[in-house]
C-alpha cells in the first residue's frame, strides 16, 4: 500500500489533480481510497459525484464512540473509489489540523485501511504552518509527499514552506518528497522556472499538467475529467501523470531556499 500525501496552496488544483489522478489509477485496475484533508469538505466531490454527505468529525461529534461505523461517512465512487471527507471543526471554535489528526486515528481504529489497497491518498489543505495539517507526514501515514504548484509566486512560496516542513520531520520518520506537480497558470517560462525551482529544492518537476477548460466542465457536472470526457487530451494528462507516480523512484529530502532566491529566480524567468 503506497500511501501518498499531495499538498499544496489552497486553490492551486490539489483537489482537483488529486481526484484526475485517483480516477486514472483506477483506470488502471488499483484500489484506492482517497481522504479528504480539508474543512472544505470538497476533497471528494468528483469522485462521488456529489459533496460527500458527512464528515468524520461531524459524525463524531453526533455519534457514541461506540456506535462509529466506517459506513457512515466512508461512500464508493467512480470505479469503486473509496472516498473520505475529515471535515474540519465548528467555525470559529477547535483547530482544523488537530481534527485531522482524530479522523485519521479514527479511520485507522475503524478498520478503513484494509490490505486490498493499492493507494491512499491525503488530499491536503493549504501550508504545513499548523502542525495538524503536517500530521500525514509527521506521524509517518504518508510515506511520499508531491506538492501541487504553478509558477506564480505564492504558490512557488507555499512549496517553499511545504518543504520546511517536510525537511523538519522527514529526519526522524520514512516521509520523503515525491517531486513537484505543475498545475500550469500559464506563466512566463513556467516550465523551466519550476524545473529550475524544483532543482534547487532537491526534487524534480514529476510532471506538468496544462490548463484547460475541459476541467471546469467536467466540474460543473461533478466529475473529474477521465470520467466525464475519456477521450480528450486532458484526461490523457492525468493518465501520464498516474504513469510517472507508479514508475517513480526519486524520494528526497527537500532542501528550502530563502524567499530572496525565491524572488531571484521568479526574476530570471520573467519576461520583462
Ligand atoms: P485546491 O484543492 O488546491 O484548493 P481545486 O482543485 O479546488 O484547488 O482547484 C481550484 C480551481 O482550479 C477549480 O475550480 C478547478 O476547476 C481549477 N483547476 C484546477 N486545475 C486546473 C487545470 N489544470 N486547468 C484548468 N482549471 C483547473
Ligand atoms: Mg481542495
Amino acid at each position: 500500500m503506497r500511501q501518498i500525501a499531495i499538498y499544496g496552496k489552497g486553490g492551486i488544483g490539489k483537489s482537483t489533480t488529486t481526484q484526475n489522478l485517483a480516477a486514472a489509477l483506477a483506470e488502471l485496475g488499483k484500489k484506492l481510497m482517497l481522504i479528504g484533508c480539508d474543512p472544505k469538505a470538497d476533497s471528494t466531490r468528483l469522485i462521488l459525484g456529489e459533496l460527500a454527505k458527512t464528515t468524520v468529525l461531524d459524525t463524531m461529534r453526533h455519534t457514541d464512540e461506540d456506535d462509529m461505523e466506517l459506513e457512515q461517512f466512508l461512500f464508493e465512487g467512480y470505479r469503486g473509489i473509496k472516498a473520505v471527507e475529515s471535515g474540519g471543526p465548528e467555525p470559529g471554535v477547535g483547530c482544523a489540523g488537530r481534527g485531522i489528526v482524530a479522523s485519521i486515528n479514527m479511520l485507522e481504529n475503524l478498520g478503513a485501511y484494509t490490505s486490498d489497497l493499492d493507494y491512499v491518498l491525503y488530499d491536503v489543505l493549504g501550508d504545513v504552518v499548523c502542525g495538524g495539517f503536517a500530521m500525514p507526514i509527521r506521524e509517518g501515514k504518508a510515506q511520499e509527499i508531491y506538492i501541487v504548484c504553478s509558477g506564480e509566486m505564492m504558490s512557488l512560496y507555499a512549496a517553499n514552506n511545504i518543504c520546511k516542513g517536510i525537511q523538519r520531520y522527514a529526519a526522524a520518520g520514512k516521509t520523503k518528497l515525491g517531486g513537484l506537480i505543475c498545475n500550469s497558470r500559464l506563466v512566463d517560462n513556467e516550465r523551466a522556472l519550476v524545473e529550475e525551482f524544483a532543482g534547487k529544492l532537491n526534487t524534480r518537476l514529476l510532471y506538468f499538467l496544462p490548463r484547460d477548460n475541459m476541467v471546469q466542465r467536467a466540474e460543473c457536472k461533478r466529475k473529474t475529467v477521465i470520467e466525464f470526457d475519456p477521450d480528450c487530451a486532458q484526461a490523457q494528462e492525468y493518465r501520464r501523470l498516474a504513469d510517472a507516480i507508479e514508475d517513480n523512484t526519486m524520494f528526497t529530502v527537500p532542501t528550502p531556499i530563502s524567499v530572496d532566491e525565491l524572488e531571484r529566480l521568479m526574476m530570471k524567468y520573467a519576461e520583462i
